[in-house]
C-alpha cells in the first residue's frame, strides 16, 4: 500500500489539494481533521465545555465515529447519522482544535485512521499525519501558507458557504488556532524531518496541484 501524508496548519490548502491530487492519482482520500472536528460537534451538541478534559473523555464512551464514501467523498457519521455538512462551521472547527490536544482523543482516533491506510492507497490530511499517525508513509508534504493568505482563502470558502465573518475574526482565529495546533503536548502540529514543505502563499490553487502530484509521483509512482 502507498501512503502519502499531507500535514500542515489550516487553510493552506489541504483538502482541495489533496482531494485533487487522490482523484489524479486514484487514491483514497482521507480528511482527518473530520474526525475531530466530529468530536467537537458531539461536545456542542450535548453543551459540553470542550475545555472540561475530563468531560470530553468521557463523552468518548458515547461516541461512534465511522467513515463512509459516497461517489468517492468522504461522508462521517457520528452514531450513525451523517453529520458531514453540520461540522463544517467556524465553531465546530474551534472545538475540534481544543478537544483535539487531549491525548485521549487522539488515541480514540488513531485506529480509524491506521486501519484505512492499511487496506487502501491513501491520501490523508491532518495535523500530525506523517508524526505520528503513519510514520511510515512514503511520501510527507508538510503543506503551508502565510497566515493572511490562509485567512483570506478561509473568508471566500465560509462566503460561498453563506456564512458570514470579516476578515480580522478569522485571521485571529487562523492565528489562535495555529497556536493550539503547535503548542499542545499531545501530537503537534509541526513538520516531519522527513517532510517536504510546500508554501502556497504564491501559488495558485492550480499550482499546488501540480507541485504535490508532482512529487507524489517522483516519489512512489
Ligand atoms: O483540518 P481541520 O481544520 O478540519 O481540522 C480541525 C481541527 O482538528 C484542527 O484545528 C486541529 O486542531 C485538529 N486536527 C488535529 N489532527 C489532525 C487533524 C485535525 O489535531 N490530524
Amino acid at each position: 500500500m502507498i501512503a502519502v501524508a499531507i500535514d500542515g496548519p489550516a487553510g493552506a490548502g489541504k483538502s482541495t489539494i489533496a482531494r485533487r491530487a487522490a482523484s489524479e492519482l486514484g487514491f483514497i482520500y482521507v480528511d482527518t481533521g473530520a474526525l475531530y472536528r466530529t468530536i467537537g460537534l458531539a461536545c456542542i451538541q450535548k453543551k459540553i465545555d470542550p475545555s472540561n478534559t475530563a468531560a470530553v473523555i468521557h463523552i468518548l464512551q458515547d461516541i461512534d465515529i465511522s467513515i463512509v464514501f459516497l461517489n468517492g467523498e468522504q461522508h462521517v457519521l457520528l452514531n450513525d447519522k451523517d453529520v458531514s455538512s453540520e461540522i463544517r462551521t467556524e465553531q465546530a472547527s474551534m472545538t475540534a482544535s481544543v478537544v483535539s490536544a487531549v491525548p485521549e482523543v487522539r488515541q480514540f482516533l488513531l485506529d480509524l485512521q491506521r486501519d484505512f491506510a492499511r487496506t487502501n492507497d491513501v491520501i490523508m490530511d491532518g495535523r500530525d499525519i506523517g508524526t505520528v499517525v503513519l510514520p511510515n508513509a512514503q511520501v510527507k508534504i508538510f503543506l503551508t501558507a502565510s497566515p493572511e493568505t490562509r485567512a483570506r482563502r478561509r473568508l471566500l470558502q465560509l462566503e460561498e458557504k453563506g456564512e458570514k465573518l470579516d476578515y480580522e475574526t478569522i485571521l485571529v482565529d487562523i492565528i489562535k488556532r495555529d497556536y493550539n495546533d503547535s503548542h499542545r503536548e499531545a501530537a503537534p502540529l509541526k513538520a516531519a524531518d522527513n517532510a517536504i514543505i510546500v508554501d502556497t502563499s504564491d501559488l495558485t490553487l492550480e499550482e499546488s496541484i501540480r507541485k504535490v502530484v508532482g512529487i507524489i509521483k517522483e516519489a512512489v509512482i
